[in-house]
């Protein structure tokens, strides 16, 4: 058997994390099993979708190497992929389930159906079947008058429908629990009960992987395969991804959406990893995976039914290690946007800034909070001048200072080893370890308690004008400090 996943977003404008998992586990399914992954973009619910919202869902699957044999930009032998262009399909099929009883005509108006669920005092809002008792004659009258209509699916009032679903089991749903849902609308395009099953019938998918919220309705979808005498494809449905134990991730929470991941500076192999642990586990140890590590691990077996909390410290250590594990010039070249954004054009040498970052990382974001000190240097705390490991005093660092400026000065070739060479020449000369110099030059070059490199490496990536200017301003602040007091 050829298998045939499909992935069937509605076009919303974005992609939520939960929708871009379920594309995941059915792109592992159809590669592991040398099968074909299908886009299909179910947008019979929006009045009119901008071409922009499908364009996400394309980008997205391209982006994340999630990259699919057929679909709407694409095309391919079952199309067309967009539901909107398959009306007359459906509208064909739903009057073949007319005549084998399993659906019917309804033209109850709105103001019937109101009352039928007013007059009703359990809240049970399922529709009374009044119009499949309508003659023959009656329902042929009205459509010729061109009276607006729905067609409803005709479930039977009584029995349990079971089916086997391959990561929960067998479900059972009571068809009286069932409504008479519409397949299709007043305005003639289908709603999602009917265009799923006539859809995936007709593009062959052999296995129908989505969220658990449409396990318990799948008993209606299977009744209509029934009727049409067509094979039923394999069921996998999977667990919620929440938020916390009681809350899905939602878009309103703005935590759901992978352009939000994006943006806040993931990776997409992070995002895509961390996902792919979101309700699957290969059974052993390994953590970080390619996809191609997932083609070959996934499994259904190692689906889980119980709901996924998705741990954003978790995804956030795992970026972290992403980011870590990058070729340095591979860094430099998903780096650069940020820097260009907050810091002069050719003034900073992006590479020496690269090297100095790349370990200190959770999200690419953080690069800001991290190039802070380059673009900001304003008055400061003398307290940074205390060091108890160094055992200094801000007093002890004046004339550390002032030697250094004299050094630096006269320092010609602002490259980290020439920078380096004259400070470890002049502690020596001080008769002091390096270090002793060092981190309060640092201090003095940048005003922060923590910055991404030493002071030699920040000396070079200021400059000399940068570093001088600074390392004066510095000195006559400690100088002025000092001298408000005694024994500092
Ligand atoms: N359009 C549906 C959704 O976005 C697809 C469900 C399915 O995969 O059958 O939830």
């Amino acid at each position: 058997m050829l298998v045939r996943t499909r992935f069937a977003p509605s076009p919303t404008g974005y992609l939520h994390i939960g929708g871009l998992r379920t594309a995941l586990y059915s792109w592992l399914f159809a590669r592991k099993n040398h099968g074909q992954f299908i886009l299909r973009i179910e947008d019979t619910d929006q009045k009119r979708e901008t071409e922009g919202a499908c364009k996400v869902i394309y980008d997205t699957l391209n982006l994340t190497g999630l990259t699919y044999d057929e679909g709407p930009d694409i095309g391919g032998a079952f199309g067309p992929y967009i539901q909107s262009e398959r009306k007359e399909i459906y509208l064909e099929y739903a009057k073949k389930l007319i005549e084998k009883g399993a659906a019917y005509y309804c033209f109850c108006t709105k103001e019937r159906l109101d009352s039928l669920r007013e007059g009703r005092k359990d809240g049970n809002t399922a529709y009374d079947k009044h119009c499949l008792n309508l003659p023959k004659e009656e329902v042929e009258r009205l459509l010729k008058e061109g009276v607006p209509y729905v067609i409803r699916q005709n479930i039977p009032n009584e029995g349990v429908y079971t089916y086997k679903d391959e990561v929960y089991g067998e479900v059972s749903v009571p068809l009286a629990d069932l409504d008479d849902n519409i397949l299709i609308k007043s305005d003639g395009f289908p709603t999602y009960n009917l265009a799923n099953v006539i859809d995936d019938h007709l593009m062959a998918i052999t296995h129908v992987i989505r969220g658990v919220e449409y396990l318990s309705s799948t008993p209606k979808y299977n009744l209509i395969y029934d009727a049409l005498e067509w094979p039923k494809p394999m069921y996998i449905h999977l667990p919620p991804v929440m938020r916390d134990k009681n809350n899905k991730l939602s878009k309103r929470h703005g935590d759901a959406s992978f352009k939000d991941f994006l943006d806040k500076g993931y990776l997409k192999e992070a995002i895509i990893n961390y996902i792919a642990l979101l309700g699957w586990s290969s059974g052993d140890e390994q953590e970080f995976f390619t996809l191609d590590e997932l083609v070959e691990k996934f499994s259904i077996s190692g689906l889980n039914r119980s709901p996924a909390i998705f741990d954003i410290d978790k995804l956030k250590w795992m970026n972290a290690q992403y980011i870590r594990q990058l070729p340095p010039v591979e860094f430099l070249r998903l780096s650069t946007p940020y820097y260009v954004k907050v810091l002069p054009h050719n003034r900073f040498n992006f590479s020496l800034i690269s090297r100095l970052i790349q370990p200190r990382l959770e999200t690419m974001t953080e690069i800001y909070d991290k190039l802070e000190f380059l673009m900001e240097f304003s008055e400061y705390d003398m307290e940074l001048f205390v060091s108890k490991k160094m055992k200094t005093t801000p007093k002890d660092c004046l004339p550390f200072l002032t030697s250094s400026l004299k050094v630096l000065e006269k320092l010609n070739d602002y490259s980290e080893e020439g920078i380096k060479d004259v400070l470890l020449k002049l502690a020596e000369e001080l008769g002091i370890k390096s270090g002793k110099l060092l981190g309060p030059l640092r201090t003095a070059v940048t005003g922060v308690p923590v910055t991404p490199g030493g002071a030699i490496e920040v000396i070079c990536l200021l400059g000399k004008e940068e570093s001088l200017r600074r390392l004066k301003i510095s000195i006559d602040l400690l100088k002025k400090y000092l001298s408000t007091g005694e024994d500092k």
